[in-house]
């Protein structure tokens, strides 16, 4: 019998994919790949407009992203969205900015795939902590200061898996490098609960907006000082440390010579 006239529709597939920290220099081949040929793409806010213009032609991309107080979809219309499109016989790609599985809702994802019948694929992306800490110039576990590496949260709504603000006291190691993700704005409040925790005052610590994107900033300072760090723009990730150590003055060197070529570049003009 001819297939393409059975009433029964082959399933499509849902690839979870990670679309990096922002530059698309970043993205994965594979990606890559899976963005230019689905024809549904179902994004958060943080992937930027130059990835989803790597869509083919014709797919329907889609923002999906709940942040900056916006009505984004709940969780269960993103379900119920990815199930639907993989009914119909769609590959469909789910974005999440850098990693899918940081801090990324994938767990609740996949259990709505499984849950359905829908088969899915996970396709990991370099997650912001990480395109941070190159931006830098550091090794997370330099292993002449840290032997690991402790990534959290310090969105408080975040679950109940991590509750009040963490107990930072579990987290607060010498030899640890911490990753805070979503760090918000009252450095003054988590300056209290680190040292609360026992945090020495010295323990440097950087904060990186926009990593990897043409804007990325950068801001240095310890603990002690951490109320002073600048504002800098969402989305931003908090990195505390010895690793972080050198990055102070890495950062500045990178800096001056990027000013050093762009002066022999308009000289040579
Ligand atoms: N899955 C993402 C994290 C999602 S949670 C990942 O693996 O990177 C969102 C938080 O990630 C932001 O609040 C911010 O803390 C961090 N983040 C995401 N992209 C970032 C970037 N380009 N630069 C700095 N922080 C970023």
């Amino acid at each position: 019998m001819d297939s393409s006239h059975s009433p029964v529709k082959a399933l499509g597939k849902v690839f979870l994919v990670g679309a990096g920290p922002g530059d698309p220099d970043l993205l994965t081949v594979k990606a890559h790949r899976l963005i230019s040929r689905a024809a549904m793409i179902l994004h958060d806010d943080l992937v930027p407009s130059t990835i989803l213009s790597l869509a083919a032609p014709g797919a329907e991309v889609i923002s999906v992203g709940k942040r900056y107080g916006a009505k984004g979809a709940t969780q269960a219309e993103i379900n119920e969205r990815m199930i639907a499109a993989a009914r119909r016989g769609l590959e469909v790609v789910r974005l999440k900015g850098g990693d899918p599985g940081i801090f990324g809702r994938l767990a609740e994802e996949i259990d709505a795939l499984e849950a359905a019948g829908i088969p899915f694929e996970i396709v990991p992306g370099v997650t912001a902590g990480i395109a941070a800490a190159a931006s830098l110039g550091v090794s997370l576990t330099d292993r002449r200061k840290a032997a690991r590496v402790i990534v959290v949260t310090n969105h408080q709504a975040h679950s109940a898996a991590q509750p009040e603000s963490a107990d930072w006291r579990g987290l607060i190691r010498e030899d640890a490098t911490l990753v805070i993700y979503m760090p918000g704005h009252d450095f003054g409040a988590l300056r209290a609960q680190l040292l609360a925790a026992g945090c020495p005052l010295d323990m440097p610590a950087a904060i990186v907006s926009r990593a990897s994107a043409p804007d990325e900033r950068h801001a240095f300072t310890t603990t002690g000082e951490l109320d002073k760090l600048p504002h800098l723009d969402s989305p931003a990730v908090l990195l505390i440390g010895r690793s972080l150590d050198c990055a102070h003055t890495r950062a500045d060197s990178a800096t001056a010579l990027a000013f050093r070529e762009a002066d022999l570049m308009l000289s040579s003009l």
